[in-house]
């Protein structure tokens, strides 16, 4: 059994930015458990052929971070994932990340006013306590296989966009994928021009804006580098834009005049009228992610490419077959169905001071103070937590607003002696319903679309419902009435 200050769960960008926070502020002993080989998050877990950040490069690193390096304005996985390492090693954290530890329970101890933290590993299982205990483990970190009758039947190779097999050959072979949503739009374009045949499943046809995805020419880069204010400036410009094209998804006139521009997109890639009919979006714009490509159109319109929109009745071991009785015979099947953020898998194994594990607590509808840490859960921090994802920006920028505010309340609980702090039920439920009310006008209630950032309860518990700087002003001050502070 080890015993340290800090333990983060996760050695994704929030796990390390937290790491590098914690170490610059005067915590020196965090340990961060990682059940990967490696660290990155979702970014060394998403290898498809075609991944790319959707956010702007300038904009998708850390403030107290920034790389001048970046060669194009939209990062590729493995540049994003290079950069993620490269901060690591650079602030000491590398050494600090102990792999394959995968959390299989993490229980408070009032006793001790301490977390108990139990792993497996290839060897066995592990004991390790914590003052603080800091989950860092991603919305977007277990994939869900779609529910379709005989899924399991199918005779050849099939896997999940996040759990590519690049051992598989897809060259002059007959393709399948399901899903049209942000990781299919990647594969899709990156794949067609070398299988003999492609057939696309859509349930829902997204929303597609242009990407304008270009090379950083190398004397902008040696500017940035230079003069990091260029970068800064650039990085301001992007913010801003960023905050702007949120507006549509909370007001209803915008969002037409928002869907009559980015229509044209569809319209100027697709000519075929009937092909276009069927790849236009029927709920308001912003519902559902909203998704940017320069080549997914196009590749649709090749003659190797098959866009199927009428439901799956079942997979069959050479394929699929339709509600309609169309059979189309694959020999890969792709599965680009996403995952599921509101069920965390984590959830029912963190057991807080009532003995009630967070699954429990939150019954299907995750709730937490600010998005950071949760009533009756003491000295537990969520990073990437409920209500904390953006449709229209970047994370990154809430992870730090999320930093700020834990290390705050932890100075606080240093300055007043105490050994642990959890915000109070009343300031928990009193943000929620603020939340809540103003999620009500936004597009994700209103948009006519079943989407993954509602939860089974049909609440939006993944967004946060305002442009990012509203939260990074409201993360930024720490009301220790807030919380409650035991010594
Ligand atoms: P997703 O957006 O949830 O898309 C899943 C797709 O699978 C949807 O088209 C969905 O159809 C379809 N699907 C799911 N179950 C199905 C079923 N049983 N039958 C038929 N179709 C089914 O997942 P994703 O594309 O992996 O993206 C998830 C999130 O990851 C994104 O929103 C984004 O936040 C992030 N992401 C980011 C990047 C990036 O930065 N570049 C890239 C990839 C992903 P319906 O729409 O009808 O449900």
């Amino acid at each position: 059994m080890s015993h340290h200050q800090v333990l983060i769960v996760g050695s994704g960008f929030a796990g390390i930015g937290m790491a590098i926070r914690l170490r610059e502020t005067g915590t020196e002993d965090v340990v961060l458990l990682e059940r990967a080989a490696t660290l990155g998050g979702t970014w060394q877990a998403n290898r498809y052929p075609g991944c790319a950040c959707d956010v702007e490069s300038v904009l998708y690193s850390f403030s107290f971070a920034p790389n001048p390096g970046w060669t194009r304005t939209f990062a590729t996985q493995p540049e994003v994932e290079a950069h993620l390492r490269s901060l690591a090693d650079a602030h000491g954290i590398t050494e600090r990340i102990r792999f394959g530890e995968e959390v299989r329970s993490a229980r408070w101890d009032a006793v001790h006013a301490r977390w108990e933290v139990v792993t497996s590993t290839a060897t066995g299982v592990c004991t390790w306590t914590a003052d603080t205990l800091i989950l860092a483990t991603g919305a977007l970190s277990d994939p869900i296989r779609p529910d379709i009758p005989g899924l399991e039947s199918f005779g050849g190779p099939m896997f999940h966009t996040a759990e590519w097999d690049a051992t598989v050959p897809l060259d002059g072979r007959r393709v399948g994928i399901i899903g049209t949503g942000a990781s299919a739009i990647q594969v899709i374009p990156a794949i067609q021009p070398r299988v003999a045949q492609l057939v696309v499943a859509q349930r829902t046809p997204p929303w597609v804006m242009p990407r304008r995805d270009r090379a950083i020419p190398e004397r902008t880069r040696q500017r940035y580098a230079v003069r990091p204010w260029t970068q800064r400036l650039a990085r301001l410009a992007q913010y801003l834009r960023h905050e702007v094209l949120f507006l549509p998804f909370r007001h209803a006139a915008l969002r037409r005049v928002a869907e009559a521009v980015i229509g044209l997109h569809l319209r100027s890639q697709v000519r075929d009228p009937a092909l276009r009919a069927r790849l236009r979006p029927r709920y308001g714009i912003g519902c559902k992610r909203l998704l940017l490509s320069d080549d997914f159109y196009p590749a649709m319109t090749r003659s190797n490419v098959t866009l199927e929109t009428t439901a799956i009745r079942r997979i069959v071991p050479d394929g699929i077959e339709t509600v309609e009785g169309t059979h189309h015979r694959l020999d890969v099947l792709l599965l680009a169905t996403g995952f599921r953020p509101t069920d965390p898998p984590l959830a029912p194994a963190v057991v807080g001071a009532a003995g009630r594990s967070l699954a429990e607590v939150w019954a299907g509808s995750p709730r937490a103070h600010l998005g950071c840490s949760v009533a009756g859960f003491p000295n537990l921090f969520l990073l990437n937590g409920p209500n904390t994802g953006l449709g229209h920006s970047s994370v990154l920028l809430m992870f730090e607003a999320q930093f700020a505010q834990i290390l705050g309340v932890l100075a606080v609980r240093r300055a007043r002696g105490a050994r642990s702090v959890a915000p109070t039920e009343a300031a928990q439920a009193r943000y929620v319903r603020w939340l809540d009310a103003a999620h009500r006008t936004t597009v994700w209630q209103s948009g006519g679309c079943a989407s993954w950032y509602l939860d089974r309860t049909g609440r939006n518990s993944t967004l946060w419902p305002y442009g990012v700087g509203r939260y990074r002003r409201l993360l930024g001050r720490v009301r220790p009435e807030e919380y409650a502070f035991d010594a």
